[in-house]
């Protein structure tokens, strides 16, 4: 087991990829905390992880609120005896050029997202100092972290600011024994996706098969789909890491669509 004895909180977790880290990490040892904007959601999936003998808490949390993600953060150490391992992962999409965006999605997109980025790890930082006994920030990366396609403008930038994140919190963790990455996934077909497909075929005048096809695997080194089952392997992998070898790095999971 590569990670018992940790504690790992896990946001956006009651989904996509976010379920399948809980579900890796509870498997390999570690308590976790199942947090989701959806509290009864997050709930099950905790249930989920102790029917199947591990121990997780459940937590309705919106990210994008300091009071809940202290909260939140404060209950699970309280429970379980600090934090080990945060995985920054809730999000969302939302297609707009940045021409018509108004400044209400703009700002919804980079709360969750970077407001949510910040509170967590700052949340999860503050017990990691106090324990003493280092501790590792997963956050949620993706391809457009590095690229930028039409329509996810917003997404894009907020993704970019993520990478600025991760890099600060290594190097200023580095004397607390914490480490911190990026995953930058390629496409997987969570909800999340799933609901972009129509959205986007019908944007560009493409069926869906041919918008999979042309645009969303087209650079992609095979035509494949990223799984979940890919991004919790590297979670894991990250998590498990044992030293400060591996900090401030973005880790592309994307069927080589981006090799940078
Ligand atoms: P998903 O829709 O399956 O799951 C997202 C989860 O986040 C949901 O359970 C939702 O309730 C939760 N959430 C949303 N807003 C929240 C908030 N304010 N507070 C707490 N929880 C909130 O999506 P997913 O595909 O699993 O995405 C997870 C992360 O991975 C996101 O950050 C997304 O940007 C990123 N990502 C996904 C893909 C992909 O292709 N699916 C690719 C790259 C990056």
């Amino acid at each position: 087991m590569k990670l018992t004895g940790k504690v790992a909180v896990v946001t956006g977790a009651a989904s996509g990829l976010g379920a399948a880290i809980a579900r890796a990490y509870a498997n390999e040892g570690a308590r976790v905390g199942v947090a989701d904007l959806d509290a009864a959601a997050a709930e099950a999936m905790a249930a989920e992880l102790r029917a199947a003998g591990g121990e997780a808490m459940g937590l309705g949390m919106d990210v994008t609120s300091e009071a809940q993600v202290t909260q939140g953060i404060d209950a699970l150490a309280a429970k379980f005896g600090g934090i080990d391992i945060l995985v920054s992962n809730a999000g969302f999409q939302h297609l707009d050029s940045i021409a018509d965006v108004s400044f209400d999605n703009w700002k919804r997109i980079l709360a969750v997202h970077l407001d949510g980025g910040f509170l967590t790890t700052r949340a999860c930082l503050r017990h990691m100092y106090a324990q003493g006994r280092g501790g590792t920030v997963i956050l949620m990366g993706s391809i457009h972290s590095k690229e930028a396609s039409v329509s996810k403008g917003p997404y894009v930038v907020a993704k970019h600011g993520l990478l600025g994140l991760c890099r600060t919190v290594a190097k200023e963790g580095a004397a607390h024994g914490v480490r911190a990455n990026l995953i930058c996934p390629g496409f997987v077909r969570t909800p999340l996706v799933e609901k972009q497909i129509p959205e986007l075929a019908a944007r560009m005048g493409l069926s869906e098969a041919k918008l999979i096809s042309d645009v969303i695997l087209r650079t992609t080194v095979d035509g494949e789909f990223t799984t979940v089952g890919d991004i919790a392997e590297v979670a894991l992998f990250l998590a498990a890491f044992p030293s400060a070898a591996l900090t401030g790095q973005s880790i592309n999971v994307s069927h080589g669509w981006n090799m940078g």
